[in-house]
C-alpha cells in the first residue's frame, strides 16, 4: 500500500568538545543496528591512546591540504589551528544499504553539510552544564591548560549556533542520550517525505462497490 525510500539517513552529530559525543555514539552503535559512524581525517597530532583508522587518520598538513585539492572531502574545516575533514569515499555506499551515516564533526562543517544535502539530518550535543564541560575537558588530562581554555572559548560560539540544528540533547547520562538519539534516528523513518508511491487505485469506487453490497465486514478489501 505504501512504499518509502529505505535509504540510510546522513546524520551530523555536533557538540562542543568534552560532550561527550564520541562516547554517545559508540553507545548508539551498540544498541542500534544499521548505524555506520564516518571516520575522519585531521592534521591534529593522536592523542594517547588514539589509533589510526580507529579514531582518526592521522595526516600532516601537507597531506591534508593536497587531499583538499584532489577534492577528497565532502566538508572540512579548521577548528583550533587543525584540520578536521570527513572523506567522501563510502558514505554513498553505506546509505543506499540502509545504514545511518553518522558524521561527528564541529560546527563550521556542519554548516557546510547543511547548504549541501538538504535532507540531512542535525543533532547537537550539550553538557549538562558548562561547569561540567569545564571539568571533563580538564579531568581528560589530554591537553594544555592554553588549548583546555581555547575549546571552552569554542564552545559557547558553537552554543550559539544551536538553533540551526533539528535537534537537542543534554547528555547527562549516556546510555540515556544514546536511546534519544535511537529515538529520533526510527523517528525519522516515518517522515512522510520519505514516501514515493501510496496505492490506493480507484479506492472511492471499490469503497462504493464494498458498501453498497453490504459486504464490508465479510470481504476483503483490495486497497
Ligand atoms: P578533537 O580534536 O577533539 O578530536 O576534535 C575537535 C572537533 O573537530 C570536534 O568537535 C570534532 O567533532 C570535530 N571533527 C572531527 N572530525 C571532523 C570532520 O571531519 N570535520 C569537521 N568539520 N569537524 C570534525
Amino acid at each position: 500500500m505504501i512504499k518509502t525510500n529505505k535509504k540510510g539517513s546522513l546524520v551530523v552529530i555536533s557538540g562542543p568538545s568534552g560532550c561527550g559525543k564520541d562516547t554517545v555514539c559508540n553507545k548508539l552503535l551498540d544498541i542500534k543496528d544499521n548505524v555506520w559512524i564516518s571516520i575522519s581525517c585531521t592534521s591534529r597530532k593522536p592523542r594517547e591512546g588514539e589509533i589510526e583508522g580507529k579514531h582518526y587518520y592521522f595526516l600532516s598538513k601537507d597531506d591534508f591540504e593536497k587531499k583538499i585539492k584532489e577534492d577528497y572531502f565532502l566538508e572540512y574545516a579548521c577548528y583550533n589551528d587543525c584540520y578536521y575533514g570527513t572523506p567522501k569515499e563510502h558514505i554513498k555506499k553505506h546509505l543506499d544499504n540502509g545504514e545511518d551515516v553518522i558524521l561527528i564533526i564541529e560546527v563550521q562543517g556542519a554548516l557546510k553539510i547543511k547548504h549541501l544535502i538538504k535532507e540531512a539530518l542535525f543533532i547537537f550535543i550539550l553538557p549538562p552544564s558548562m561547569k561540567e564541560l569545564k571539568e571533563r575537558l580538564i579531568n581528560r588530562g589530554t591537553e594544555t591548560e592554553d588549548k583546555i581554555l581555547k575549546r571552552f572559548e569554542t564552545a559557547y560560539k558553537e552554543i550559539n549556533e544551536l538553533n540551526k540544528y533539528n535537534y537537542v540533547v543534554v547528555n547527562d547520562d549516556i546510555n540515556e542520550t544514546a536511546l534519544k538519539i535511537a529515538s529520533i534516528l526510527k523517528a525519522e523513518k516515518c517522515r512522510v517525505d520519505r514516501i514515493e508511491e501510496i496505492y490506493l487505485d480507484n479506492i472511492e469506487e471499490k469503497m462504493h462497490e464494498t458498501l453498497m453490497n453490504k459486504k464490508f465486514i465479510n470481504k476483503d478489501i483490495e486497497i
